[in-house]
């Protein structure tokens, strides 16, 4: 064999070890492969979790009522993410999603993107208000990222009462954003966007979109939570959804919905863990406290992390 063609097949398919079985996992069809006949021993589990999400910068220039991002001025370096991303990546993380605040306005944010298409195995989602995703950095985004997330809580005037950004701009945007990569869209479902989600789901389907990431509201200092007959209605309409879309929910909002874990074997940090845009590493990006990531790397922090944590978070 080639070095080009085990570079040809490194790039197609990549193994990961765990209490789950053997993981292959593509990232240009996004296929997953678990074959769980086989039993991994203790001592050969991929170290890194499975997902990781990093948020790149706390900045965003719009002021959502349910955000939960920290309003300070943090940014990550450009060195610091490349050098945990390639830790990640040769510890049996299989994918990176990259959020803030808002990712886009990370300055080198086109840049880092291409990084990890050609320098990792890493499969590459970002979450965004897409305002800011024009033909410049769609061209540059292109075959490096395999998966975006857009924000649409809502339509039309609702999504501007949220967002203050116009719905129709949003619609323009994503088009742009499905010539791109796949994509679909993050939902928070409370009292005010409920009523919008059948609206919702077609517009999305009808963009293309695959997937709905529904995030009931959680509590911040602006926001209250869900409230319990919101939550009902929400599950009432996943209960009856027959819409192409996929759709998915948070792990911490899960309860009470049909849902589907494959990997269910790997949980807390062999499954996710957040980097916040201080470079702290957190159990996931709700947690208000972690583990300063340090000169000796992003392993050696979950290591830390691990040991803080209950049997039941790691
Ligand atoms: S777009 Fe996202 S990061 Fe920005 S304020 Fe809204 S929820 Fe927060």
């Amino acid at each position: 064999m080639t070095s080009s063609t085990k570079n040809h097949q490194a790039e197609h398919w990549k193994l990961r070890h765990g209490p789950a079985g053997l993981h292959l996992f593509n990232r240009t069809t996004g296929l997953n492969v678990l074959i769980d006949e086989i039993a991994v021993p203790a001592s050969l589990y991929s170290r890194a979790p499975r997902q990781v999400s990093i948020a790149l910068t706390n900045q965003c220039d719009l002021t959502c009522a349910h955000c939960y991002a920290p309003k300070t001025r943090h940014d990550l370096t450009y060195e610091s993410v490349t050098c945990w991303l390639a830790e990640l990546d040769a510890s049996g993380t299989l994918g990176v999603g990259f959020g803030g605040g808002e990712p886009t306005l990370y300055p080198r944010f086109v840049e880092l993107c291409q990084h990890v298409a050609r320098e990792t195995q890493l499969s590459l989602t970002f979450t965004t208000h897409g305002h800011h995703i024009d033909e410049a950095m769609a061209d540059g985004l292109r075959s490096s990222a395999h998966f975006i997330r857009v924000s649409m809580d809502g339509i039309g005037h609702t999504y501007e009462s949220i967002r203050r950004r116009s719905f129709q701009d949003l619609l323009a945007r994503m088009k742009l954003v499905r010539t791109i990569a796949s994509f679909g869209v993050n939902f928070v479902a409370n009292e005010k966007t409920l009523p919008d989600l059948d609206e919702a789901a077609a517009i999305v389907a009808d963009l293309g979109g695959c997937e709905l990431l529904l995030l009931p509201q959680m509590a911040n200092r602006r926001c209250s939570q869900i409230d319990d007959d919101t939550l009902q209605g929400l599950r009432r309409w996943v209960a009856v959804y027959r819409g192409s879309l996929r759709l998915s929910i948070n792990e911490g909002s899960a309860e009470g919905f049909p849902t589907c874990d494959p990997i269910a074997a790997e949980r807390g940090l062999r499954a996710y863990a957040h980097v916040d845009a201080a470079g702290v590493l957190k159990p996931s990006s709700y947690h208000a406290t972690g583990i300063s990531i340090g000169a000796d790397g992003v392993l050696s922090a979950l290591d830390r992390l691990a040991n803080n944590l209950t049997e039941n978070d790691i």
